[in-house]
């Protein structure tokens, strides 16, 4: 009898346990979207992590727009040509900018390759702090709107400096000619066996995401995905660069609608470089 209840506490336990471990696996928090149940307006609600998206006063993307233009710091950008990653994932495209680099290590006359680390060569200085590139991806239709004005598509250049603090770039796209960057991307994720995930071939400059005139937005606000956090400096690139229409839909196609509704500016101020 006494064994027989020994059994089935630890059967009790075994369940509890093995309950739990699938409450984590089916975790809803890990499947937010853009429409329905999981959509950008319930965000805050699948977990506990995601609050902010809900409750935080500087929420990204908003309306650009300001009257308040003045010299702010130089932007300098030393993008390198590399050759990246492809990720498509419910994010979108992504595009991980890193090269693996292999430290070495000479004993005995032999050379030893160390576990490869991930290296940033591209990096940005905002005055004097340098920023590395870390990833770009890109929304359609666009986050950010410009004093009103609605963009196809925009892409996200995500930096991050040694303290850890984020830096993205907003960068608008609008109808022209084709953006050979974008045709590169294209082709890339036509010849991707897994579908979510590969090295890219050639190599891929980024400074063809740029416009040719730097002039930027400044603002204060938040990742525009889970988990929403804040303290991001935001530069919205004032001029757009321009992609065919058939490339934008051809994005728009592999990702679908990721963008996230606009969020109220609050206090914050937006200044405009000169
Ligand atoms: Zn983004």
């Amino acid at each position: 009898m006494l064994k027989s209840s020994k059994i089935a506490c630890f059967y009790l336990v075994f369940v509890l346990f093995s309950s739990v471990i699938q409450a984590e696996q089916i975790n809803p928090a890990y499947q937010w979207s853009y429409q329905g149940d999981t959509g950008p307006e319930l965000w805050s609600q699948l977990s506990a992590d995601f609050s902010i998206c809900a409750s935080g006063k500087r929420q990204s993307p908003v309306d650009v727009y300001t009257q308040q233009f003045e010299y702010i710091y130089p932007l300098t950008f030393q993008y390198q040509p590399t050759k990246p990653k492809l990720v498509n994932d419910r994010q979108g495209l992504k595009i991980i900018t890193s090269q693996q680099h292999y430290d070495e290590v000479t004993i005995a006359n032999q050379n030893y390759s160390l576990n490869g680390k991930q290296r940033f060569n591209s990096k940005l200085k905002l005055g004097d702090t340098e920023y590395s590139l870390l990833q770009f991806h890109f929304h359609t239709p666009g986050e950010h709107v410009l004093n009103g004005k609605h963009f196809p598509m925009e892409a996200h250049l995500v930096h991050q400096n040694k303290q850890g603090n984020k830096l993205v770039i907003g960068v608008f796209f609008q109808n022209g000619p084709e953006n050979p960057l974008i045709g590169q991307i294209i082709s890339q994720v036509n010849g991707m066996d897994d579908k979510t995930n590969q090295n890219t071939d050639g190599l891929i400059n980024f400074d063809m995401l740029l416009p040719t005139n730097r002039e930027y937005f400044f603002y204060s606000g938040s990742l525009t995905t889970p988990p929403c956090d804040e303290n991001i400096n935001w530069l919205v690139m004032k001029h757009p660069v321009q992609a065919s229409n058939e490339q934008i839909n051809k994005l728009e196609q592999i990702m679908g609608n990721n963008a996230r509704p606009l969020q109220p500016i609050n206090w914050r101020k937006v200044i405009g470089s000169l």
